[in-house]
């Protein structure tokens, strides 16, 4: 029987040979939680920090962050360690006050599909062309999550970075289920880089290494990773942050292979 051809697969995984690591604690909590994090990223030779200023918890008496006042922690703290700070914008009243104190803007997963704030947040950046990094929601399909980015491209601003952090399944013995397939199916079908993060589909710390290496393996452009001084103390998310021993022996790691792939994590 002749076979037909087929053509060659093209490696989907490799874009870029950089691999940015977006770690810092869930709740921005004090100057001394935050600095502290800040200390650990700076001394492994990452540029980015991240920290949560406006919380979107389930639960309205749940901590909800410290608002302006983390946000001052976070510039601060970026200053003085030389860092690059991203927060999450969860009102489109807020988007020009988070832009004025970070570098990037998270929008959360459940915001997906909160179009006014995409707009707005697309428009804020017109001019700065701050990173946004745009986070899947729950049950949002890869085509709704690429249609959505023109609500932010459309006003202004292009330099958008998408997030898988884990949809809902049927499986409850993870937070939520990591699509690692979106790296490969996402850098076939657009120019977007890719982030994945490890933290949220987690939910307990111990699975984060592996979650982790699977992303640089798949090839994803960058990782988020929460990192906290004292989890158990943590105001949100505890259970699956990382010390900054934990995240430190993770950074080795992680440079192992991606030394193998070519690339270098940043
Ligand atoms: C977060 O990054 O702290 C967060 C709340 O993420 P998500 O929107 O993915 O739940
Ligand atoms: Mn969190």
């Amino acid at each position: 029987m002749s076979q037909e051809a087929i053509p060659p697969i093209p490696d989907l995984g490799q874009r870029t040979d950089e691999i940015t690591i977006y770690a810092g604690p869930c709740s921005v909590e004090s100057e001394e939680q935050f600095n502290e994090v800040a200390e650990c990223v700076k001394g492994l030779g990452l540029h980015w920090i991240r920290g949560g200023a406006f919380k979107p918890r389930t639960n309205p008496h749940s901590f909800q962050g410290l608002g302006e006042e983390a946000l001052r922690i976070m510039k601060d703290a970026g200053e003085r360690y030389g860092l690059l700070t991203l927060t999450e914008v969860m009102d489109s009243a807020h988007c020009q006050l988070v832009a004025d104190y970070v570098d990037g803007l998270q929008v959360g997963a459940r915001n997906f599909q909160n179009f006014s704030l995409l707009k707005k947040i697309g428009e804020v950046t017109a001019d700065t062309h701050q990173m946004v990094l745009y986070k899947r929601g729950f049950a949002g399909t890869i085509a709704e999550w690429l249609a959505a980015c023109d609500y932010i491209s459309d006003h202004g601003n292009q330099n958008i970075v998408l997030c898988e952090r884990g949809i809902r399944t049927f499986e409850t013995a993870t937070r939520f289920t990591l699509d690692i397939a979106a790296v490969p199916v996402i850098h076939k079908q657009s120019l977007y880089p890719v982030c994945i993060d490890v933290s949220h589909p987690a939910g307990q710390r111990d699975l984060v290494p592996a979650l982790a290496k699977a992303a640089v393996a798949a090839g994803a452009d960058s990782l988020m990773i929460e990192v906290h001084p004292n989890p158990p103390v943590a105001l949100s998310d505890g259970p699956q942050q990382l010390t900054p021993a934990q995240f430190e022996a993770l950074v080795a790691e992680l440079r192992q292979i991606a030394e193998v792939l070519g690339k270098k994590i940043v």
